[in-house]
């Protein structure tokens, strides 16, 4: 029987590892981390199980909706019109939907007008090659105006590529931007965001049961050390300090972490790895006795205020186990090297409840029943100008030896939907050289969309 080695049990590992399994190959998968999930792993928050990170669905993201489907979780899904706030030196504001910009006061009419039109011209726009050698400050200053920009989304852009925002290429932007627009059902509809009753961990449970249900394992604590090649052929993974033969490996890692891993060889391609980017994110939850606002999701551009966001999760998700209790996340991307990564949490606590009263003059920390800070230091891919021509494919220089990763989404930013398409792109070309003839249980892709 042909055996699979997974290295990385993210949602990217472990959709791989389903689908082998559900087709009959012998799949074993290896994580570091003592749980399943990587970046949509989830913690037991004083008897609340949730996610480290927030997770939204949104309409666009087909792969995940179908997979929910064949999971049969399909009554686990639920979507909730939510509203989106923004905070602007000291004043809230509603920004939820077109007539919400036409109302927001820190733009003159002019400056509102050129805004709402730029976002409609970009959710309508489809072909984004003409936008990739364009910075995104500049495609946004000349697309919705100057003002807009500085106001609205010079913020945005900070809060997800810190020192990088400078970087970052227009067709990301453009991407982002279609994606929330999409969300609405027209201009002047708020967005309508979908979650997993059970959060992402219902998710990646039931990806994790049905493989090992298949017969797959799965090893926890268990780091990768090296991938194994003789020549140009993976052979297998070196694990616990020995070798373990396999007839394929797909590895799902963040692709800062893979240079280490990899076997002699394909210098080129090496330091192509090398030289890619990403950075860390640092991200505080708090559970709330009461809501800071009625926002899901509140942006924040205030001097006194260093974070740009607030997440309250539970104004999409609102469980009844959490009995009226409020869910925030507070993220703040940044550069691992930086020394905020490494503040203590009480430094951050003391400052997030600072800011917090600004937000909600009503705010005290006796409002805080719990926090918890968590860290991951590769949590985006930096995608620079001309991004397409370095993004990596699924093969690799090695035979058998295949490659997922949120980078090779471009232009689209790193989503669970794309991952889960990522790890059946992944399984189609490696069953396809591994000669298998069958039938898929997913639709298959146009080739020309697939980073092979
Ligand atoms: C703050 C935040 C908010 C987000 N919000 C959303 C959202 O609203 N909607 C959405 O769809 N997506 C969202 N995402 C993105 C989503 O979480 C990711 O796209 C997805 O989880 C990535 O999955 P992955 O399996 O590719 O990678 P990862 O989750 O990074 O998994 C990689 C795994 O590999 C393991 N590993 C590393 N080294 C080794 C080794 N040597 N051996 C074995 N295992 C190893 C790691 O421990 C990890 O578990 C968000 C992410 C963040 C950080």
């Amino acid at each position: 029987m042909t055996r699979v080695g997974i290295v990385g049990g993210g949602v990217s590992g472990l959709m791989a590892a389903w689908e082998l399994s559900e087709l009959g190959f012998e799949v074993e998968l290896f994580e570091a981390a003592p749980v399943l999930g990587g970046l949509a792993s989830s913690f037991d928050f004083d008897g609340f199980r949730i996610e480290r990170f927030y997770h939204f669905i949104c309409r666009t993201d087909e792969t995940l909706i179908r997979t929910i489907d064949r999971l049969g979780l399909h009554d686990r899904l639920h979507w909730k019109q939510t509203r989106t706030g923004f905070f602007y030196e000291g004043r809230h504001f509603p920004f939820s939907h077109g007539l919400d910009v036409l109302r927001f006061s820190p733009l003159s009419w002019p400056e509102k007008l050129r805004f709402a039109w730029g976002v409609y011209r970009a959710s309508r726009m489809t072909d984004w090659h003409s936008l990739e050698g364009q910075p995104a400050k500049q495609w946004l200053i000349d697309t919705l105006g100057p003002k807009a920009y500085e106001v609205v989304w010079d913020p945005l852009l900070r809060i997800k590529f810190d020192r990088y925002h400078d970087d970052i290429s227009a067709a990301w932007m453009w991407h982002r931007i279609h994606r929330v627009a999409r969300s609405r059902t027209s201009p002047f509809a708020g967005e309508r965001f979908g979650y997993l009753e059970g959060g992402s961990d219902l998710l990646v449970g039931t990806l994790s049961e049905k493989t090992k249900a298949n017969g797959g394992k799965i090893h926890l604590s268990t780091r990768v050390e090296a991938i194994a090649a003789e020549g140009n052929r993976c052979t297998g993974l070196r694990v616990g300090g020995e070798f373990r033969e396999f007839d394929a490996v797909i590895c799902a890692l963040p692709l800062t972490l893979v240079p280490q891993l990899l076997p002699e060889g394909a210098p080129e391609y090496r330091s192509a790895l090398e030289k890619l980017e990403s950075i860390g994110v640092v991200c505080m939850i708090l559970r709330l006795r009461h809501p800071l606002t009625k926002d899901f999701w509140l942006n924040v551009n205030d001097q006194r205020i260093s974070f740009n966001g607030v997440i309250q999760y539970s104004h999409l998700n609102d469980d009844p186990r959490l009995e009226g209790r409020t869910i925030a996340y507070i993220p703040f991307y940044l550069d691992r090297g930086h020394p905020r990564f490494q503040y203590s949490d009480e430094l951050l606590y003391d400052e997030y409840c600072a800011a917090l009263s600004i937000l909600n003059p009503d705010f005290d920390r006796g409002w805080v029943e719990g926090y918890r800070v968590f860290r991951a230091p590769h949590a985006q891919p930096i995608c620079g100008l001309d991004f397409s021509d370095r993004v990596p494919r699924i093969r690799t220089p090695w035979d058998h030896l295949y490659m997922i990763e949120s980078t090779q989404l471009y232009p689209a930013d790193r989503i669970i939907s794309g991952n889960l398409r990522l790890a059946q792109d992944a399984v189609t070309i490696a069953l396809g050289e591994m000669g298998y003839s069958g039938r898929l249980p997913f639709p298959e892709r146009d080739p020309s969309d697939i980073p092979a």
